[in-house]
């Protein structure tokens, strides 16, 4: 049986398919938070590697907003009664 390895939430053990859900514990070789390293499953006691890729996204919002200018996007489909 094949398992989905890739980009899961929770990594699975590639032998016997076991998801740890407790890998944010695991610690990686290099400093940070990205990074791979190599555990134990916790159900059939293999080691295997893993890797753990992070993606930082970033949002933002005005705090404030003067509407006087016309109100050029958002404003538009809005007030268009
Ligand atoms: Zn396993």
């Amino acid at each position: 049986m094949a398992y989905e390895l890739k980009h899961n939430l929770d990594p699975k053990c590639p032998y016997c398919g076991y998801e740890d859900n407790d890998a944010w514990e695991w610690r990686t070789d290099e400093a940070g938070i990205d990074g791979s390293g190599i555990t134990k499953c916790g159900m059939c006691s293999k080691d295997f590697k893993w890797f753990r890729h992070v993606s930082i996204t970033y949002s933002t919002e005005a705090i404030n907003t003067p509407t006087q200018k016309g109100g050029e996007s958002e404003d538009k489909e809005v007030k268009e009664t």
